[in-house]
């Protein structure tokens, strides 16, 4: 991976720090910021060098110390770092701000070292912040299965490729407990692994990532995507894999208690509703299936869903059906959440009688569906009446240039093995048609 320094000034050198080390570096120092790492961590990857051109811009005010964590169990440990990457903040030899973990965005980093300088401070070093532009062949919105696959047969046809994705490479896949219908495989994989493995072969391809990126903007006809605000990708064609979300119910609350009692992610969030009970939303095969790996955590389990019957495959319903701790309410809807205590509060209407009444659970799972991520295209492409990008057969979009892939392109099946199809569709077609 690489990043270019948004500024021209040299680049100072990062210091490692271990254990013993942490008092006088850290704890006797001003302003500190901490970056526990991790060998073969692929966000800790994705993060070194947005922490190194941050260092450069900041470096003269706030000192940037890593630490090796596997070598350094100890400190770790006694700061209640469990996962790498984590950035930690100190002031005057107390922790600042909140930390950061997981796929760190440059922007979130540069938030907690503007709140330890003064305003005229950080001003001065915005000043210094110089936009610059990277020209690539293609330039592929989206890492999950579609934007991978289109990275790799991109790379191995030796065309200049980079994949830009507001989170971590693997999409859907990465948040899949077990994939067992992707050919190839015996057994159930786990979507993590899956999609580890994907990203990994377009990696060493040599397919470039910028990942955990704020996607500023993008300019379909002049190819322009601007990304943290400051560097521009310049490319000759652009694949849209920017995949789907998921559905809000739009209910009172919802918004409010997303994250902290509401959640879209079973494989995120199930494991911390051990022993507790739990409420899923919805009836299709992403509720049923989602329904049934919390089944392993919680102790009692109500699907509410809104028609007589669900929607998924008969063999996920019979499995989900026949555990008794499921209790499944037909032809019921959300109409708020609340919280008291540590509970979260549920008022469901009967669509029969509509008569309404309250559920307390302790979390609350929400999969209604998804939508298409389009937002960031300005409109600029033709859509079908759901909001999915129409294409051609070669995955053409209506745009001069622009090819789209996997979930969002409008399509009957959207499964791993028909995004995979897509990028290879796409990527052959655009080699073709840059040797032209
Ligand atoms: C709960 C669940 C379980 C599933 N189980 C299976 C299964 O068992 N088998 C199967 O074959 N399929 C399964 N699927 C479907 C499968 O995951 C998808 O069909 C597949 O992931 C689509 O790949 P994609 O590359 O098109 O999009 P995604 O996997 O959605 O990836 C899209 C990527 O684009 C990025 N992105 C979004 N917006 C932007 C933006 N503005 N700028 C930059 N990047 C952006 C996202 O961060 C993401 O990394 C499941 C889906 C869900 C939701």
């Amino acid at each position: 991976m690489s990043d270019k320094s948004p500024v021209t000034k040299n680049h100072l050198t990062m210091k490692e720090i271990v254990s013993a080390e942490f008092e006088q570096e850290v704890l006797k120092a001003d302003k500190v910021v901490l970056d526990f790492y991790s060998s073969e961590c692929p966000p800790c990857e994705a993060l070194a060098p947005k922490f190194e051109s941050l260092e450069t811009l900041y470096g003269e005010d706030i000192r940037f110390l890593k630490v090796f964590r596997q070598q350094n169990r100890d400190l770790a440990e006694k700061l209640g770092v469990y996962s790498s990457p984590t950035l930690i903040f100190f002031n005057k030899g107390h922790e600042t701000g909140i930390r950061l973990s997981g796929g760190i965005k440059r922007s979130e980093i540069m938030h907690n070292l503007n709140a330890l300088l003064p305003a005229d401070k950080v001003n001065k070093i915005r000043s210094r912040i110089k936009p610059f532009t990277t020209p690539y062949d293609v330039a592929i919105i989206g890492s999950g299965p579609g934007g991978l696959t289109a990275g790799l047969y991109l790379c191995q046809a030796r065309i200049n490729t980079v994949l830009i994705d507001t989170g971590l490479p693997g999409g859907h896949v990465s948040l899949t407990h077990q994939v067992s219908n992707y050919p190839g495989f015996i057994d159930p994989q786990p979507g993590y692994l899956l999609s580890h493995n994907m990203s990994e072969q377009t990696k060493k391809c040599g397919s470039e990532f910028k990942v955990a990126v704020d996607v500023t903007r993008v300019d379909l006809e002049k190819k322009e995507i601007v990304i943290d605000e400051y560097e521009t990708v310049l490319a000759k064609k652009i694949i849209v894999a920017t995949g789907t979300s998921p559905n809000y119910l739009n209910v009172p609350g919802e918004k409010e208690f997303k994250g902290n009692g509401i959640s879209y992610c079973a494989t995120c969030d199930a494991k911390y509703y051990g022993d507790k009970e739990v409420m899923v939303i919805g009836g299709g095969n992403s509720a049923v299936e989602e329904a049934e790996f919390i089944t392993r955590f919680a102790s009692k389990l109500t699907v509410v869903h809104q028609f007589e019957k669900f929607q998924a495959n008969k063999q996920a319903q019979e499995k989900l059906l026949a555990n008794p701790r499921v209790e499944v309410l037909f032809r019921h809807e959300p109409r708020s959440f609340t919280r008291k205590g540590d509970k979260m509060i549920v008022s469901l209407q009967d669509l029969e009688t509509g008569k309404l009444k309250e559920l307390s659970v302790d979390g609350v799972f929400i999969f209604v569906g998804l939508k298409p991520n389009i937002d960031l295209l300005g409109g600029k492409l033709e859509i079908d009446n759901w909001g999915y990008i129409k294409t051609d057969e070669d995955m053409h979009a209506s745009v001069d240039g622009i090819y789209a892939v996997g979930d969002v392109r409008s399509k009957k099946y959207r499964q791993i093995t028909t995004a995979i199809a897509d990028g290879t569709i796409a990527a052959i077609n655009i080699t073709k048609e840059l040797d032209n």
